[in-house]
């Protein structure tokens, strides 16, 4: 039987460990499925504070990681398919062998919906990404792509004309998911194009290990081309990995958890932190403070029986 459970190696869940680890609650984590969470898919990360020259994601990850660890952090590695909140000790099922503990944190993060693209995959942190707050300023002068019609779709294109000579932004339909204000004003932005009812059918190059273009593929009259881009968005909305705890807990209508006031969920001693209950911000910084309170939170916890 465990103290504390941290379940996801992202940044949240790191930081939860460490602190955590130095309030001596020995806490076990369970890497997940993607060990080091988002900031393991991208490259420089220049606005965690610390670091003048920015850092690397998997880099800066791995060290919170390490620093959980030097203070008695232990790392299971495996994911979640099971959880049984109902009752105390709460009982989770990690690739088939139950644990049990007294205090949980989920930081399980959200996974980036991709387009699933033949090479969408390999030329990530290459010019693909699904964070232009992280990489748009890589793309200064540059051709940038956006794909979606959602809000964030709106948001990314029109920060993304900060850095870019142009931004196209390429969305399915011709109607948009988008809020009216938020489409509003990216058509009001003059370096914003729309190309609507069009797909992407493939990004390239792999063998440059750079994105240098894409074939598109209008959806009305079934015509291909090709075009030059040199950073390629794709913000078609974030998957919460929340699916082990439907049912469970509070979640709301996307599957992300409701918080219940600092990192509280609506089971008393299951506690948030991250991207799982973050629909807003999603950012490195916020994600490790997120798990510095849960970590805070659960200490209390656990004190108070
Ligand atoms: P979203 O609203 O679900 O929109 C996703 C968009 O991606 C849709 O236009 C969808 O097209 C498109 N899409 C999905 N799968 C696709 C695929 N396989 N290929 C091509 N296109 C695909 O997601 P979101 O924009 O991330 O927003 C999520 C939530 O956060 C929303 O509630 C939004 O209002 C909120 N948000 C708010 C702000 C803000 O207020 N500042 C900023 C960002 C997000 P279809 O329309 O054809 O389905």
């Amino acid at each position: 039987m465990e103290d504390l459970i941290i379940l996801g190696s992202g940044c949240a869940g790191n930081t939860a460990a460490v602190y955590a680890a130095r309030a001596n609650l020995n806490p076990l984590v369970v890497a997940g499925h993607e060990p080091g969470g988002q900031l393991s898919l991208t490259t420089l990360v220049e606005n965690f504070p610390g670091f003048p020259e920015g850092i690397q994601g998997p880099e800066l990850v791995e060290n919170i990681k390490k620093q959980a660890e030097h203070f008695g952090a232990r790392y299971l590695h495996g994911t979640v398919i099971e959880a049984d909140l109902s009752r105390r000790p709460f009982r989770l099922n990690v690739d088939g062998e139950w644990h049990e503990a007294r205090a949980l944190i989920v930081a399980t993060g959200a996974s980036a919906r991709w387009l699933n693209l033949p090479n969408e995959q390999k030329l990530i942190g290459h010019g693909v990404s699904s964070c232009a707050t992280c990489d748009g300023f890589f793309y200064r002068g540059k051709k940038i792509m956006v794909i979606g019609g959602g809000d964030s779709a709106m948001e990314e294109a029109n920060f993304l004309t900060r850095f870019g000579q142009e931004v196209l932004l390429v969305h399915r339909r011709a109607e948009f998911r988008a809020s009216k204000i938020m489409l509003e004003r990216a058509r009001e932005n003059p370096k914003i194009q729309f190309l609507t009812n069009t797909v992407v059918e493939d990004v390239f190059d792999v063998s440059q290990n750079l994105v240098t273009g894409v074939r598109l593929r209008n959806l009305k009259t079934g015509e291909t081309w090709e075009r030059e881009v040199d950073g390629f968005f794709v913000a078609i909305g974030h998957i919460p990995n929340t699916a082990p705890f439907r049912g469970q807990m509070e979640l709301d209508e996307d599957g992300y958890i409701v918080s219940k006031g600092g990192a509280r969920t609506s089971v008393t001693g299951v506690f948030h932190a991250g991207d799982v209950q973050d629909r807003t911000y999603r950012q490195a910084i916020t994600a490790a403070g997120a798990g510095c309170m849960a970590a805070l939170e659960a200490e209390r916890f656990l004190e108070g029986g």
